[in-house]
């Protein structure tokens, strides 16, 4: 009789979104770095939107932004390994000073945190004396230091309503921005960053998907255009895009989202059709088994946040986090 190897297990939770073929090749990097993180006491933090492999399959924590930023406080372990991307691992190090952070590809970057930078907030903060100054999450730690309270897609609105004055700045995602001055009646000043993946997204394309998949439900992150979020059935962060699968179970549903999200949902609800139109997003897709391995084989790549930059960066994400 043939003894099950550990990764066999593992297999069963992804057959249905991983073919058979593929599995040998992702199930020795696997076995590796389940050694890996005994070895070092490590755990491994997963954003929703890395691929199944690493988020089934070798993940100790997985969520969205604001989850993985909650249990990053909470973690035990010498060292963290953030499959995610780069603002990620700097939030992951800003609540954990005394921990190891380590992300596998410091190229793992993020459209919107590449859209605005310290020089940008001050400029803002000269022209609207007064005005609070809203960060959203995907920014560097140098721009969330130059905040005065942090969001996420999440909790935005929450955020926005606590501060309980008419004018807002919620930066840099424009679209997010919109969609929340439209939630909350707030009078918001924005930037122009995007997510390159979610503004692809139309409402002409929302409209097609519903005309070719009857009886759809449509999900979609805030960080869509507006009109995008207008056609929707509901609009919230991957986790609460998660929630809802899970309370309604609806028989067929789109997430207007990063793909993987989508797979990843799949996996976790094998009986709902998961209509999949497929955005990546190419930062995310940096991450994978084989530099997940490297990072905790060579104890590579460590997050350094300079000091005059971590206080008042930590400040910004703590305000958040005590709402
Ligand atoms: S999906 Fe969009 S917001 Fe998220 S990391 Fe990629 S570019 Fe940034």
């Amino acid at each position: 009789m043939d003894a099950l190897a550990p990764t066999d297990l593992l297999y069963e939770r992804v057959r249905h979104v991983i073919p058979a073929i593929e599995w040998p090749v992702f199930a020795d990097e696997i076995a590796a770095i389940l050694a890996l993180k005994r070895q070092r006491n490590a755990v491994i933090l997963a954003h929703n939107y890395q691929t199944p492999e690493i988020f089934h399959c070798v993940a100790d924590i997985v969520g969205d932004s604001l989850a993985l930023a909650r249990e990053a406080m909470r973690v035990d372990a010498d060292v963290i390994v953030l499959a995610g991307v780069h603002f990620m691992a700097e939030t992951a190090k800003l609540l954990n000073q005394a921990k190891t952070v380590l992300i596998p590809d410091t190229q793992a970057g993020c459209s919107l945190a590449a859209s605005i930078t310290p020089a940008d907030l001050r400029l803002l903060r000269a022209r609207y004396p007064g005005v609070p100054i809203v960060t959203y999450v995907n920014t560097s730690a140098a721009v969330k230091a130059e905040s005065d309270i942090c969001c996420t897609s999440g909790n935005a609105r929450r955020v926005v309503e606590s501060l309980g004055v008419p004018r807002v700045i919620l930066l840099p995602d424009e679209y997010l921005a919109r969609n929340i001055a439209a939630e909350t009646g707030v009078n918001i000043i924005t930037w122009t960053g995007h997510c390159e993946v979610h503004e692809r997204f139309t409402a002409a394309e929302v409209r097609q998907l519903r005309a070719d998949y009857p009886g759809l439900i449509v999900l979609a992150h805030p960080e869509c255009p507006p009109d995008v979020v207008a056609e929707a059935d509901y609009a919230g962060s991957t986790a609460g895009m998660t929630d809802y699968v899970g309370r309604h179970l609806p028989p067929r549903v789109v997430l207007l989202t990063e793909c993987s999200m989508s797979d990843n949902v799949a996996v976790q609800y094998p009986a709902i059709d998961v209509v999949r139109p497929c955005n990546l997003c190419p930062h995310m897709k940096r991450i994978t088994l084989a530099n997940i391995r490297s990072a905790l084989e060579e104890m590579q790549h460590e997050v350094i946040i300079d000091p005059a930059i971590a206080t008042p960066a930590r400040r910004a994400i703590e305000r958040m986090l005590a709402l």
